[in-house]
């Protein structure tokens, strides 16, 4: 469910229309709903805790809303007052999340490739946890902790070889991605971690893709991960935490419908059974996706005389590249729906390359320059992933909440984008 429906016939984003806040801001604009941010963290929360999923100390379960997904300050203050941590794979989006008002032990630490600057950063910081991911990133993480006098709470990342469907640039828990480490790994680097004098590991991580609707291939990676919980406390190693990662699938139009935070939950608890960790989550998408859209308006109806249509907007591949990167659909709906016969229409950016096109031969009502139209479920992985490529203004954004709005991240002015640029004074 989520907060962007018609007011008296003109689509609104909770009280607010979105004709008032393109006039106020200008398109291309993201607009997102706060009560929707607060709607789907909530019901996750809900239905982790009707399914007896702790966190530590008994209390509730970590969830750590995945920054990659959306880290507009404004987006994640709005979780942080609903109690939400941070999943981070930056400094940058550690930082993001210290300023939002999330404290540094709601922080994990994820990614790949971490900098030993990142790691001293995130240790001084007091993060709750670094989620490792290869054996020369553990040596790192221990290096860094011993020489800031402290042990790195790390958890090991493990690659649980499962193909859980969703798009192959997304897909990250098959062995031959670059994630994480193997069973038979992790449980030798756990045993030599737990013997290392700059590291404290406290439980295991798994992550194994976005945009999930199948909930067989998590099953078969959770029971596996309990199986090496079971197997490192045989041998008398420490297990606290168990980190299942995100991944849940938000509903897309017309797209496969992912399974409900209610059915998500009851597969762990079922999966689990009684086994005693503190658990975590970093879901992104599914919580941010549906609480965005990408307001933009027409530009021009360029009509081909073979009688394909294209509606060319003025929001492009640069503003949203989700079409263009990960064939993704978006629902397009008109602002003010015009009436009319549905028309087809190749729907477009303006930017000089084909990959240039949101979708293909879809049937809308009918368009005209000037209406305004909205791509919905595009407030995860949107904004985040805009550019200035064509030296396009990057794309502002603004939240919502109830009847009032607010530019969370203004549209910079061209001066402000040349000023980027550093012309050497030789020259
Ligand atoms: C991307 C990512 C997430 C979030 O994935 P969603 O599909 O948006 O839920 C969580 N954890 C890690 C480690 C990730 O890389």
């Amino acid at each position: 469910m989520n907060h962007f429906e018609p007011i008296d016939g003109e689509l609104a984003c909770e009280g607010v229309l979105l004709s008032d806040i393109a006039q106020a801001v200008g398109t291309p604009v993201y607009v997102y709903s706060s009560a929707t941010l607060e709607r789907h963290y909530n019901v996750l929360r809900q239905a982790l805790a009707a399914e007896g999923l702790k966190g530590e100390n008994g209390g509730e379960a970590l969830i750590a809303f995945a920054v990659k997904a959306n880290s507009n300050l404004a987006v994640l203050k709005v979780l942080a007052q609903q109690g939400a941590g941070a999943d981070t794979v930056s400094e940058g989006e550690i930082r993001r999340a210290l300023a939002a008002g999330i404290p540094a032990h709601k922080i994990v630490f994820s990614g790949v490739g971490k900098t030993a600057s990142e790691l001293a950063f995130a240790l001084k910081a007091g993060v709750s946890e670094i989620n490792v991911e290869s054996e020369p990133e553990i040596h790192l993480a221990s290096q860094v902790a011993q020489s800031l006098g402290t042990r790195a709470v790390i958890a090991i990342r493990v690659n649980p070889d499962v193909s859980a469907g969703g798009h192959a640039k997304i897909a990250t828990g098959k062995a031959d991605n670059k994630f994480g480490v193997s069973f038979s790994e992790a449980e030798r680097l756990y045993a030599q971690a737990s013997n290392n004098a700059g590291l404290r590991p406290v439980g295991i991580t798994c992550h194994i893709g976005s945009q999930i609707t199948d909930l067989a291939p998590m099953a078969t990676a959770f029971s596996k991960m309990k199986g090496l919980v079971q197997r490192l406390r045989g041998e008398g190693l420490a297990v606290e935490r168990l980190d299942l990662g995100g991944g849940l699938g938000a509903p897309y139009f017309n797209q496969p419908t992912p399974p409900s935070p209610a059915d998500y939950a009851q597969m762990i608890a079922q999966t689990m059974g009684d086994l005693d960790v503190a658990y975590s989550f970093e879901p992104g998408r599914m919580i941010a996706a549906n609480a965005g859209i990408l307001l933009s308006q027409v530009l021009h109806i360029h009509r081909r005389p073979e009688g394909r249509q294209f509606a060319v907007l003025d929001a492009a591949m640069n503003d949203l590249i989700r079409p263009a990167m990960y064939d993704a659909y978006h629902d397009i709906k008109p602002v003010l729906v015009r009436q009319g016969p549905m028309e087809t229409y190749d729907v477009v950016g303006p930017i000089c390359e084909t990959g240039d096109t949101f979708t293909r031969e879809r049937d809308l009502p009918p368009l005209e320059a000037g209406d305004l139209v909205a791509f919905l479920s595009a407030g995860a992985y949107g904004a985040v992933m805009s550019s200035q490529y064509n030296s396009r203004l990057l794309v502002p954004e603004v939240l919502v909440r109830g009847d009032q709005f607010a530019v969370v991240r203004p549209r910079p002015t061209y001066e402000a984008m040349l000023d980027q640029d550093v012309v050497p004074d030789w020259l």
